[in-house]
């Protein structure tokens, strides 16, 4: 995986693309919680889960699906005040559901490890992007902060980072446009 931060960030990026308005702390509490949850699956490594198993890493819970069921218990949940249905309900389960995939997409940019299991429980085969500049994350704090951490850092902000700064940019220019 990419490391946390650079899910967080892109949580929050897509964040800052989704809107302008100043949203209150709850929303970035469950942007973040949506960016890294799909992680959860490593739990299953100390129950002996097979790695290509769907419940796997990178299975089951880095698939559309668990992101669809994310997104609506985020929305049922946490904002259970706003209308159901309604075009501010959809427009935030869409949100939260594109944080939540977001995390798979990232994963897919990895140069090691499994692919991502986008389509399960329909389909077992597990997917990686074209391309993928991205080095795995060491899974160790200790060799996160070394010198090959420091390398995985770069690459992330270069590919990952950047891009999303742009994102916000190109998303903030336009909303200007529409104002104007
Ligand atoms: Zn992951």
């Amino acid at each position: 995986m990419p490391s946390a931060f650079t899910h967080i960030f892109v949580g929050g990026a897509l964040g800052k693309t989704f809107t302008a308005e100043k949203m209150p702390a709850k929303f970035w509490v469950l942007a973040a919680v949506c960016s890294i949850i799909p992680d959860i699956d490593i739990i299953g490594f100390y129950f002996g889960v097979k790695y290509g198993s769907m419940l796997g890493h990178r299975g089951f819970f880095h698939s559309l699906t668990f992101a669809l069921i994310v997104s609506l218990l985020v929305v049922l949940l946490a904002y259970p005040a706003i209308p159901r249905f309604s075009k501010k309900w959809w427009s935030l389960l869409a949100f939260f559901f594109i944080v939540t995939v977001s995390h798979g997409f990232l994963d897919a940019m990895t140069d090691k490890g499994m692919g991502i299991g986008f389509f399960i429980p329909f389909d077992n085969t597990r997917y990686f992007l074209p391309w993928r500049p991205v080095y795995a994350s060491p899974m160790s704090i200790a060799r996160f902060f070394s010198h090959a951490g420091i390398e995985v850092l770069m690459r992330e902000i270069l590919w990952i980072w950047l891009p999303s700064i742009a994102l916000c940019a190109v998303a903030s220019v336009f909303r200007k446009k529409l104002r104007s």
